[in-house]
């Protein structure tokens, strides 16, 4: 166990020679359930170590077994880097966190399989982590949102998630596909390189026009595959840039319409945009002005940790730390459909 020296500087309450050590675990974090392996290491809300490597297709979406040979080629190598790196010893570590799921099967079974090795190798507890919870748990880290209404959308999941009574609850989701997914897949449609997502960030920026599309709010949920549909359909018949615009136009409307009835319903004072998509300026300019409009405050994990990476495994396993949640490695199969909502949250109270 490491220990943080925290020193006072409140003279006026004569403490300023007391330095109070805390306690703080150091967890290595695992993140490989679809396209990144990412290793970390976090000791409190420091970030010691993350390393991420992503796998690009070569043709179309990603290939649950090609993504997860990925993984296993790199994984090996990120750990060897992590080794290196590491400013103290590996003994040093308390715990080892993994994302258990939700995720591509091939791929979850990779990173645990590495997990459970360097636990049982470390002799140090394992984590299970869901990796929609610790896109949740990495802004409330880092950012000040303690009690948010999240708004989480990558290129797996798109979900509205608040706590209340012990869990995360899903306030609204996709009925479809996830808005990463919708926006990479006509990127694809568009010949723009993977993922789609950044580079109709950048064309939208240089549209024009407004074209018609399907707009899709059901009470606090949302869809998107037909949405995609009609605009691949205007392919050829306008300009790519007007295309962009007004996809992102109407799926976003969609998702702040939702994040805004959210809001209303709940009373939370503070709204956190996190996972891959939340590197969208236009989306986080959407979500701000919604938050504004029910008084509340605004957050946005930054962009270099919104996509899959390790410190969110590893935060989150901090926080699973604090409540004992330990798994045995004979229980810690792998969970490709875990639900946001099926996880006991004991380190909120
Ligand atoms: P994640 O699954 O959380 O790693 O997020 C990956 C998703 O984020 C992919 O679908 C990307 O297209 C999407 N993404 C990344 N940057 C942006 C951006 N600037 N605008 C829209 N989508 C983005
Ligand atoms: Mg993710």
């Amino acid at each position: 166990m490491d220990y943080v020296a925290i020193q006072s500087s409140d003279k006026n309450r004569h403490l300023s020679d007391i330095n109070m050590v805390i306690h703080e675990p150091v967890i290595l974090g695992f993140e490989g359930t679809a396209h990144t392996a990412g290793v970390a290491v976090t000791q409190g809300s420091r970030i010691v170590i993350n390393k991420t490597a992503t796998y690009f297709p070569e043709q179309g979406g990603i290939h649950p077994r090609e993504a997860s040979e990925f993984l296993a080629k790199n994984f090996p190598l990120l750990l060897e880097q992590m080794v290196k790196d590491l400013p103290f010893g590996i003994e040093k570590i308390d715990a080892v966190a993994f994302s258990q799921g939700p995720g591509l099967g091939p791929c979850l079974r990779i990173t645990a399989t590495i997990a459970r090795a360097i636990s049982l190798f470390l002799n140090k507890p394992l984590i299970g982590v869901n990796h929609c919870i610790a896109h949740v748990e990495l802004g409330r880290m880092i950012t000040p949102a303690q009690d948010p209404m999240v708004l989480y959308v990558s290129g797996g999941n798109t979900q509205l998630i608040t706590f209340l009574n012990g869990r995360y609850r899903i306030l609204g989701e996709t009925l479809d596909i996830a808005i990463g997914n919708a926006l990479d897949t006509l990127g694809r449609k568009l010949g723009l390189p993977h993922p789609g997502g950044p580079y109709i960030e950048q064309e939208a920026k240089n549209g024009k026009n407004i074209l018609p599309l399907p707009y899709a709010v059901k009470g606090m949920s949302f869809s998107f595959s037909g949405v995609v549909t009609a605009a691949q359909k205007l392919i050829s018949k306008h300009e790519v840039k007007d295309i962009c615009l007004s996809f992102q136009e109407y799926t976003f409307a969609a998702l702040a319409e939702a994040t805004e009835r959210a809001l209303s319903c709940t009373s939370k004072s503070s709204v956190l945009l996190t996972g891959g998509v939340a590197a969208n300026t236009r989306l986080q300019k959407m979500i701000q002005d919604v938050a504004s409009e029910q008084a509340a405050d605004f957050f946005v994990v930054p962009k270099n940790l919104a996509g899959d990476n390790g410190t969110m495994i590893a935060f989150a396993g901090a926080s699973m730390y604090k409540g004992n949640n330990f798994i045995s490695v004979h229980n810690s199969h792998v969970k490709p459909r875990w639900r946001t909502d099926q996880v006991e949250v004991n380190w909120i109270h």
